[in-house]
């Protein structure tokens, strides 16, 4: 639970939120950017890290892992507050401010906001377990920022896809056992990865247990005993695990946003296209998450719309300041 002051509050750390910390701060702003997910890169980190980006001007090729490092450290020396796995959920105008609360109650107070949400807060799938927050980040994890927490240790890996098999593999040569649970026979993820799964469980500590759903956990306190999981005919095994990685996906989702009476058009926040302004004055969106006229949803047309949501908050936040537009090679790379 944090409490942050700030100038521009930005929601969504894509790589639109990121450079929309460089933009803001080259006019001297301050920023904080929140997202939902544990790690920064939106899309281009959860969704395709590897693949090859070819549209980013001056970059003929780069991949989304490495754009994302690079924004990283782009926008270092505007020191950004930056709060990773909570959601923004709720806005109040109050005093010509706004005061927006998290998932985790933290509180910032901003004289704007831009959204830069994408489709919508990302989170994974969960599997169907009814007291699962209770393990969540304690003995179940749907992210591994620490593969050596695992050395030793027994765990149950359940997915059909590329995390999950990769994950398997990775952790092998860690883990004292780990049980591999999929609920169809056939696995999704790349065919030479599934051949390298099914040779590791052949002469090593890696359990293949196909087709079986999970069902449920036993443990106390966040610390798990066992997970059970079933077979198509109900019929259960009981696995005794320290951990549980379920991989089934991220879904997203536009959830709190919804409820902010911005003005939506199909999931989307309508913008006036020459400020960024939602419907909602000192409210500003930008990236995937806003529409107008011939909006593309590429990532260099939301750096564009950074550097203009940018400009637009400072007439907002400085109304008596004229601001005298430089140039990078100027001005520099301005630091707060
Ligand atoms: C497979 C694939 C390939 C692609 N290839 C290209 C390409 O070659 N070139 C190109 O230009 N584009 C490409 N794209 C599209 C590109 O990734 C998106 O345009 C870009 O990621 C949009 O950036 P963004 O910052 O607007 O949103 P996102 O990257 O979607 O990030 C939004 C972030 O906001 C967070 N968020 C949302 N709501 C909340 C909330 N309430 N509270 C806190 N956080 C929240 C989300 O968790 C997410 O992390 C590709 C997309 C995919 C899926």
């Amino acid at each position: 639970m944090k409490k942050i002051e700030t100038d521009v509050l930005i929601i969504g750390a894509g790589p639109v939120g990121l450079f929309s910390v460089f933009e803001l701060g080259q006019l001297g702003m301050k920023s904080c950017v929140i997202d939902t997910l544990d790690i920064v890169g939106g899309q281009c980190s959860s969704l395709y890290p590897e693949k090859p980006i070819y549209d980013i001007p001056a970059f003929p090729e780069i991949s989304a892992e490495k754009l994302i490092q690079n924004l990283t450290l782009q926008i270092k020396p505007f020191k950004p507050d930056l709060i990773l796995g909570e959601m923004v959920e709720k806005i109040k105008y109050d005093d010509d401010c706004y005061e927006t609360t998290t998932s985790k109650n933290s509180v910032i107070k901003s004289k704007c906001i831009v959204i830069a949400a994408g489709n919508g807060a990302f989170g994974p799938n969960k599997p169907p377990i009814c007291n699962i927050e209770e393990y969540e980040e304690k003995s179940i994890f749907y992210h591994i920022k620490d593969k050596n927490k695992f050395k030793n240790k027994k765990i149950a890996i359940a997915g059909g896809g590329d995390s999950a098999v990769d994950w398997a593999i990775e952790l092998s040569d860690k883990a004292e056992k780990i049980y591999f649970i999929h609920r169809r026979e056939k696995l999704r993820a790349a065919p030479s990865s599934v051949q390298k799964l099914y040779k590791i469980a052949k002469n090593n500590n890696l359990e293949i247990i196909v087709p079986y759903q999970i069902d449920s956990i036993t443990g106390n306190n966040g610390k798990l005993d066992s997970l059970i999981v079933k077979d198509l005919d109900g019929a259960k095994k009981d696995l005794n695990v320290d951990y549980f990685l379920p991989f089934f996906g991220l879904s997203s989702n536009l959830g709190p946003i919804k409820d902010w009476e911005l003005q939506i058009e199909k999931n989307l926040l309508e913008v006036d296209q020459s400020t960024c302004q939602t419907s909602k004055n000192g409210i500003f969106a930008i990236g995937d998450i806003c529409t107008y006229p011939g909006k593309l949803k590429l990532i260099l047309t939301g750096f564009s719309e950074a550097a203009i949501a940018a400009h637009s908050c400072y007439k907002r936040i400085f109304p008596d300041k004229v601001l005298h537009f430089e140039y990078s090679t100027t001005s520099g790379v301005k630091s707060l």
